[in-house]
């Protein structure tokens, strides 16, 4: 089998690829760590990945106590439920997955003095589907407002998961569409820098688009686990 190391590179390649030899520095990788145990995070972090992202908080904080050692940046980017968000606003530097007002004001009061303002970005449901969670891209310019003006969040940008495409030509258009939300808050006053867009099958797609930060799993760890128990997160 080969190596999360190994994965590591040829995802950082393809990267570069997508976005011009230079492109580098505009597309960080964000590697989604969900369902994967603590031991290959440390892998992945030894083999010079820093950011890595996490959907459910318990799991997570289980992963973070067992990793406390390693430098990482935390980024939260799973549904978020009212009554975890003191943890999420503790203990990561990132949030992709605002879509409710609530949400981020209760995010913005927990967010502890002594940490710079959490990183937020809005997460969009750019393809209408109403299982999907994320907000319409409607309701964006009021949200993206609300949030702006709140003391402890900096709103960087918008988040997508859009539903799976048939055909790599049809991977860009939400992403196309995502990235003109983006410009209209901006043409309406916004300064936002940030499209978080692409995984393991349509990162190239969403860089063409021009995603600053591609979220990619499985490409790096392999199979995921369901959900990890704490117990399983500390064996191997
Ligand atoms: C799981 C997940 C990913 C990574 O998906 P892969 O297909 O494994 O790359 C990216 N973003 C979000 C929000 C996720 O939940």
């Amino acid at each position: 089998m080969e190596s999360i190391a190994s994965r590591l590179q040829d995802v950082l390649a393809r990267i570069d690829v997508a976005s011009g030899a230079s492109g580098r520095d505009r597309v960080r990788l964000l590697a989604v760590s969900k369902g994967q145990p603590a031991a290959a995070i440390r892998a992945a972090f030894a083999a010079g990945q820093r950011a890595f992202a996490e959907n459910y908080v318990q799991e997570a904080l289980a992963k973070m106590d067992e990793l406390r050692d390693l430098a990482i940046e935390w980024h939260f980017i799973g549904p978020i439920q009212s009554n975890k968000t003191k943890p999420i606003a503790e203990r990561f530097a990132w949030v992709h997955s605002i879509e409710r007002f609530n949400v981020a004001e209760r995010l913005s009061k927990a967010r502890p003095d002594h940490l710079p303002a959490l990183d937020v970005c809005l997460q969009t449901n750019i393809s209408g589907e109403a299982s999907k969670s994320g907000v319409a891209p409607g309701e964006l310019a009021m949200l993206a407002k609300e949030v702006a003006a709140l003391p402890r969040l900096r709103l960087r940008g918008l988040m997508t998961i859009p539903a799976p495409a048939k055909g790599v030509e049809a991977q860009h258009e939400p992403f196309r569409r995502l990235a003109a939300l983006l410009r209209d808050l901006n043409r309406a006053g916004a300064s936002l820098d940030t499209l978080s867009m692409g995984m393991s099958d349509d990162f190239a797609a969403a860089i063409a688009e021009g995603a600053t930060i591609v979220r990619v799993g499985t490409a790096i760890f392999g199979k995921r686990r369901k959900k990890l128990e704490r117990r399983e997160l500390q064996i191997q």
